[in-house]
């Protein structure tokens, strides 16, 4: 199959992208190295807007998908908690919405490879040449959805050598039924520790996971010099829980 487009990276831009070409009727191909689905660490915050950008109305999402209408924001001691009339965001896990977003792609025609890094791009006024661990790609576009350090990027010399690195870490914890009960009324409403510098931050949140998985809590923590926030994440996971 000849493609018109190749897609590096297959996250919620990639998909998104060869899910739109595909629906347009191009034969976009999608190379990613990881596997899917595949551990992306994030929040897991996902607004409206977002949303409805990828076109995923949030009543018929079939994966973990949790309404949030407030949010407790603590900062140096002090807490403060915003409540909305209506989902200000959503909590989503990332491994199921970035696999889900891949497949519509790849129903819609997406040729669709994972597992396969892309270790060189070269572009020409003509063509673009993907170089992977498995041999040479070709089409007249490519375009870059490779995240942090993309190839394309890297080859078209976008990427700034003074990025500055972050360091996040996430965490699931399966909880017993009693703790999801008693803990069930802070469901809509995940917490946000910003560390006194303002360079890092940590997130726990409870959420009702898919039905076959039970009720995880799961947290994430943020930037190098962000570990004392990281610590009060911890506080909050619930005792006896297990780390899954
Ligand atoms: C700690 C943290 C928390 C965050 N929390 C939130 C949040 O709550 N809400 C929110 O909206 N955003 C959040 N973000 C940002 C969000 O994760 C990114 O904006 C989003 O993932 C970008 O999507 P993407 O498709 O561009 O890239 P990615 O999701 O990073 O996907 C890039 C893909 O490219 C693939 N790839 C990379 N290099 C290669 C290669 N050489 N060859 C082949 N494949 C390659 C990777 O395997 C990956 O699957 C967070 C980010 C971080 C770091």
């Amino acid at each position: 199959m000849k493609h018109d487009v190749i897609v590096v990276g297959g996250g919620p831009g990639g998909s998104t992208v060869a899910w739109r070409l595909a629906t347009a009727g191009a034969r976009p191909l999608v190379l990613d190295a990881a596997v899917f689905p595949r551990v992306k660490i994030c929040a897991g915050w996902v607004t409206p807007a977002a949303l409805a950008d990828v076109e995923i109305d949030p009543e018929k999402y079939p994966h973990t998908i949790q309404p949030f209408t407030a949010c407790r924001l603590a900062f140096e001691g002090a807490c403060h908690q915003t409540r909305w009339a209506r989902p200000a965001s959503y909590g989503i896990l990332r491994r199921e919405f970035d696999h889900y977003l891949l497949e519509r792609a790849a129903a819609a025609g997406a040729d669709v490879r994972t597992g396969l890094r892309v270790t060189g791009v070269a572009v020409s006024p003509d063509a673009a040449r993907v170089v992977t661990d498995r041999g040479e790609l070709e089409a007249p576009v490519v375009i870059g959805a490779g995240g942090h350090r993309c190839p394309v990027a890297g080859a078209l010399g976008r990427i700034s050598a003074r990025e500055e690195v972050v360091v996040a870490q996430e965490s699931e914890t399966r909880l017993a039924p009693e703790r999801a009960v008693a803990l069930a009324p802070f469901m809509d409403a995940p917490e946000l520790y910003v560390e006194p510098d303002l360079r890092g931050y940590a997130c726990p949140r409870i959420c009702r996971s898919h039905p076959s998985r039970g009720t995880p809590t799961s947290c994430g923590a943020r930037r190098r010099g962000a570990w004392r926030a990281h610590g009060s994440a911890w506080w909050a996971m619930p005792p006896g829980s297990r780390a899954i």
